[in-house]
């Protein structure tokens, strides 16, 4: 399918590795030029080197933390105008309810509620100027099913999903679509980690820990950022103006519910 986004600017944040970089790939396999961010240079360039080589697209890299008003203004400088912004950031560490401080939380709300909310509000009044935009916020399947050690992330992507439910109704008849895609489990280095933290809480090994969690996912599988990012595209491309304010959940029918 022609995606109909060929020659568009897009910034994508947090890409040098994970579900960040499969939407950047996926962007770059219809056509998008790229802006992408992350905090360690070598990754981030290894990355461009690849899009631009398989895909032929312009590739601009900023190494900066997203999540501080100073890498923010370094992206957003080298970003310009753009038609496409996806944001993510890395995730909240896990921990239980009792033990998280005020710190713990203004961390949390910093990096995955108000940044993606002040990268929208820097740059949909110019999508809006120009009558195009696609936002697509990369959240959690946590907003739809709360994850008890993450309740860090929990409480800060609720935050942002409310606000994207307002915002993306008042931009949408200025031809500005904003969407959130919810990753249930997908295998990257986010899923190590998570997986680990279970090995060592319940005493067994990485193996096991994942092949515990695989079989509470009725695909028997965890998801790839492959076709996160594919699902990333679709929601950045021309069919998907008629999306708006929605939670798309990637999680292989992991949670269990009829809507
Ligand atoms: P990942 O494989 O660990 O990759 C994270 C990417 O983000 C890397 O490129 C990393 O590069 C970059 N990054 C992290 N913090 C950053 C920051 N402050 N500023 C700029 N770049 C930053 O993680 P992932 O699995 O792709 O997860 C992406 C998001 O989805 C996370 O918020 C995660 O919590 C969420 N999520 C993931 C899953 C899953 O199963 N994978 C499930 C639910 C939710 P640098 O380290 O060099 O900065």
């Amino acid at each position: 399918m022609d995606l109909g986004i060929s020659g568009k600017r897009a910034l994508v944040c947090a890409a040098s590795r994970g579900l960040g970089r499969g939407c950047a790939e996926a962007l770059a396999a219809d056509g998008v030029h790229l802006v992408l961010n992350a905090r360690g240079a070598d990754a981030l360039e290894a990355t461009a080197a690849a899009i631009r080589a398989a895909h032929g697209v312009d590739v601009v890299t900023v190494a900066a933390d997203i999540t501080t008003p100073e890498g923010r203004a370094k992206v957003l400088q080298a970003s310009g105008d753009v038609d496409i912004l996806v944001t993510n950031a890395g995730g909240p560490p896990p921990g239980s309810w009792s033990d998280w401080s005020r710190d713990d939380f203004i961390a949390a709300l910093d990096a995955n509620m108000l940044t993606p909310i002040a990268l929208m509000q820097a740059l949909v009044p110019g999508m809006i100027a120009r009558g195009w935009g696609r936002v697509v916020n990369i959240t959690s399947g946590s907003v739809k099913a709360p994850m008890p050690v993450l309740g860090l992330s929990n409480t800060a992507r609720t935050g942002l999903t409310g606000f994207v439910a307002g915002t993306a109704r008042q931009v949408a008849g200025k031809g500005v679509i904003i969407n959130n895609l919810l990753p249930g489990i997908h295998d990257t280095d986010r899923a190590v980690a998570l997986d680990t933290g279970v090995a060592q809480a319940e005493g067994i090994t990485l193996e096991a820990a994942r092949a515990k969690r695989e079989a509470t996912i009725p695909a028997a599988r965890y998801g790839t950022a492959a076709e996160f990012g594919a699902a990333c595209a679709f929601l950045c491309s021309q069919h998907a103006g008629f999306i708006v304010g929605q939670n798309l959940l990637l999680d292989g029918g992991a949670v269990n519910s009829t809507l």
